[in-house]
């Protein structure tokens, strides 16, 4: 058995303690990472907080995993000691069946396991990566590429390939406007991305307060959505609105921004249920859609092409004992724009 240092929340708004964690032995198909950041998700905080369901306490949140190989199995190919490698929102799913084939584990029909908070094939509960080290399938181990730092690419891993996916299903290039609603970890990359693919990319937040921030991530038009008038000022004239808003959005207004055959992309993920007027659909012949994360084979070429384009994320680096005011900092829609643990801090 591997033992970690770790910081394990032991219940819904409890502040983190930290705490000795034990891992698998490396199996012959097993990676293990010495891990060096991980980024803070919004989806930790939803978890922990129990607005998904029941919660095995304690956890040890934690999906943006970036950090080097300590040692492999007998049977590993993929990934050498020494290797930059990252691990996203999940460590294994069925394999066979068609989206996991397709390298759209995300999708599995049997249910991916999460990284953390889930359980295993062995029946033990799995354990994220506020912590120092983990154990993962090679086949769930992401290679990071040279010339982008494990700081800056650790919120890759979730919030980077959440963007790219949709991104990339939905076409977004030259010629063709993307609005990015909320400017948190996620709503950033999505700037980035969306820049990079050449699309006209547009922000919408809740205030002024992230202008410059937005035009200097690569947003060419920004919008308080708290300014009177927004919604009718740019009703009916984007591609795609991809919304990262983590509370309860108004879809109708959202759908109203989309032109002839635009689709509305909802990536937050808040407690309650959002409605729908059907009218919002007809209007524009419009479509209204969700998407899940990324799975290896899209959040590999994300990685790739973070490193073409000299893309990563916008980082705070924090200390483990920072994490209960990083996340308050979350809530309150104040991280600029994603809190990442330096990991080398629990080592201490
Ligand atoms: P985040 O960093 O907190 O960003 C969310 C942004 O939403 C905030 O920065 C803020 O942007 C905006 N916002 C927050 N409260 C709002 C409100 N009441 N009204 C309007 N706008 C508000 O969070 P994140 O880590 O990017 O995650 C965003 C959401 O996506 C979360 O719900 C998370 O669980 C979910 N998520 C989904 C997936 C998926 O696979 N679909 C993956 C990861 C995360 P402004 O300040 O610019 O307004
Ligand atoms: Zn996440
Ligand atoms: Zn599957």
């Amino acid at each position: 058995m591997i033992t970690a240092t770790a910081y394990a929340t032991p219940a819904a708004g409890a502040p983190f303690t930290r705490t000795t964690i034990e891992r698998r032995d490396v199996g012959p198909a097993d990676v293990l990472i010495d891990i060096a950041y991980t980024g803070i998700c919004h989806s930790d905080i939803h978890t922990a907080r129990g607005d998904w369901g029941p919660v095995p306490y304690p956890l040890v949140p934690g999906h943006e995993i970036a950090g080097t190989v300590a040692a492999v199995g007998a049977e590993v190919s993929k990934h050498r000691v020494g290797d930059r490698v990252g691990v996203g929102c999940f460590v294994d799913s069925c394999r066979v069946c068609d989206n996991c084939r397709a390298g759209e584990e995300q999708y599995c029909v049997q249910g991916m396991v999460n990284t953390y908070g889930g359980t295993d094939k062995e029946g033990q509960p799995t354990v994220g990566g506020y912590s120092t080290r983990i154990v993962v399938d090679e086949d769930y181990v992401l290679r990071i590429p040279e010339g982008v730092g494990l700081d800056v690419a650790a919120p890759l891993l979730c919030a980077g390939t959440t963007l790219y996916s949709p991104l990339r299903h939905w076409g977004a290039g030259p010629g063709v406007k993307v609005a990015v609603v909320g400017l948190g970890g996620l709503g950033h990359m999505g700037v980035k991305l969306a820049a990079a693919m050449g699309a006209e990319v547009t922000v919408l937040s809740q205030s002024l307060k992230k202008q410059e921030d937005a035009l200097r991530l690569g947003a060419h038009h920004y919008a308080a959505t708290s300014d009177e008038g927004t919604f009718e000022r740019l009703a009916s004239s984007f591609d795609l609105v991809v919304s990262t808003v983590s509370a309860t959005v108004d879809l109708d207004a959202h759908l109203g921004l989309l032109r002839l055959n635009g689709t509305l992309v909802n990536v937050g993920a808040p407690e309650e249920s959002l409605s729908v007027s059907p009218f919002s659909l007809f209007t524009n012949r419009r479509s209204l859609a969700g998407s899940s994360i990324g799975g290896t084979r899209q959040t590999q070429e994300m990685l790739d092409f973070c490193a073409e384009h000299g893309l990563g994320a916008e980082v705070e680096v924090i200390r483990g004992d920072e994490i209960d005011a990083a996340w308050e900092r979350v809530v309150a829609s104040d991280v600029r724009y994603r809190f990442v643990i330096d990991i080398d801090s629990l080592r201490d």
